[in-house]
């Protein structure tokens, strides 16, 4: 695809970057099928093909359209686009871009500004986040159905029992046994604060195995929250924080592992967002070889489960994002729980970060197709590895929806 980048734009790196990937678009629209909100709307400027379309008009008109900025901001960046496409376009390091220039174009709404500044505030904010969930406690009788917090409160009766304050908070080595692996677990922003048990279970899990496990001191946001909302800088600001954190470790540990999905997409591709910055490149590089899945650690023992039957949610993030779409179902079949799975697994649940909250129709849309098509397996659990989706998916659920971390912890035999 060709595309006459407009002189306002000449010299601006990104700009380039975007032109590299719209010329390996071949226009052939293998994409639209697969992309959920085309599904849904039916309008191909709600496809990757048509968003494709409206970046390259950005860059040759240096204008935003205020369709531009209602189509961009409707995806989810599922990635399901890109694991169809047959010409390997960089379609979520070209919406990035695009998601950028927005932001510094001011061309969202100011009503969408201040709702995406008010979730950056408050969900970076592991207190806060923390001290919300003891809030929605107290406002629970009064709080509407719609809003979905029963997900928070009730999701604790399904979790590994130990409290959160027993864990060990700085780099503490758990268990005595003679380690033959040693890892740093990432707690998570947000999953340390909405569903700490999914860490405590992980912690326990790893010490049956005898993993020498620690956890970082201070450990912030991977900066997927900010990067993707198109604050570039305050997310690259993250990452470099825990970069740091992260690099001096390196020579000690075989893994550091994420059990959220949805950070661990971002950190596998850490050292893609540092292209001009030739030191921090080469760190999130590092950073990134040692960087796995928490299945690709788990897939390492032996497990054993009773045998209830599951649903397994396969979040973007884990299969389109990382390439892991069946690992979770496999190593749990393994286990000897009773498996269902489907290609719908890898559609989107329209949790999608800050989705859910910002274009809460259309998650709400995917949620509700989601679970009609687990409706008729009548399973006993829905197990996921992402929190987002986790928390989203329990909303109006008959069936409890818990990361698998703790579904395996709560199940073994
Ligand atoms: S499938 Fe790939 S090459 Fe084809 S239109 Fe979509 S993004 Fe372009
Ligand atoms: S990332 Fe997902 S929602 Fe966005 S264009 Fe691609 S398939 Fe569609």
């Amino acid at each position: 695809m060709q595309t006459i980048i407009h002189p306002q734009l000449k010299n601006d790196a990104r700009a380039a970057r975007a032109d590299d990937i719209l010329r390996s678009c071949v226009h052939c629209g293998f994409c639209i099928s697969a992309c959920p909100t085309y599904q849904l709307l039916g309008d191909e400027l709600d496809s990757p093909r048509g968003r494709i379309y409206l970046i390259k008009n950005m860059l040759e008109t240096d204008q935003v359209a205020e369709a531009t900025a209602t189509h961009l901001d409707r995806c989810l960046t599922c990635r399901s686009c890109e694991t169809v496409c047959p010409s390997g376009v960089e379609y979520v390091e070209l919406l990035d871009i695009a998601r950028e220039m927005l932001v510094e174009r001011k061309a969202l709404s100011l009503k969408k500004r201040v709702k995406r500044w008010l979730l950056r505030k408050l969900l970076l904010k592991t207190w806060l986040v923390r001290c919300s969930r003891l809030l929605i406690r107290i406002l629970d009788p009064i709080l509407p159905k719609s809003l979905g917090t029963k997900a928070i409160l009730t999701r604790g009766s399904f979790a590994a029992r130990a409290p959160e304050s027993k864990l060990p908070l700085i780099q503490e080595q758990a268990s005595d046994i003679d380690a033959a692996v040693s890892v740093v677990l990432l707690k998570g922003c947000v999953q340390q604060s909405l569903t700490p048990e999914v860490n405590t279970a992980l912690c326990r899990l790893l010490d049956e195995q005898g993993v020498s496990w620690q956890f970082l001191g201070n450990e912030g946001c991977c900066g997927a929250l900010e990067y993707h909302l198109g604050e570039v800088d305050d997310g690259r600001s993250r990452m470099k924080a825990l970069i740091d954190q992260l690099y001096p470790l390196l020579t000690d540990v075989d893994y550091i592992v994420s059990s959220a999905s949805g950070c661990g997409v971002t950190l596998k591709h850490y050292a893609d967002y540092f292209a001009g910055d030739p030191v921090y490149r080469q760190q999130a590089q590092a950073v990134c070889e040692k960087l796995v899945d928490v299945v690709e650690l788990m897939e390492q023992f032996s497990w054993c489960s009773s045998a209830q039957r599951i649903w397994v949610h396969t979040p973007c993030t884990l299969g389109h994002g990382q390439g892991l779409d069946d690992r979770v179902g496999a190593l749990l079949a393994k286990a000897g729980a009773e498996v269902i799975t489907g290609k719908q697994d890898l559609a989107c649940c329209g949790s999608a970060g800050t989705y859910s909250v910002l274009q809460p129709l259309l998650a709400n849309e995917l949620r509700g197709r989601m679970q009609q098509t687990w409706a008729d397996s009548k399973p006993e659990f829905i197990v996921t590895s992402n929190v987002g989706c986790q928390l989203h998916l329990a909303v109006d659920s008959q069936v409890p929806v818990v990361h698998w971390l703790e579904y395996l912890r709560q199940h073994q035999v």
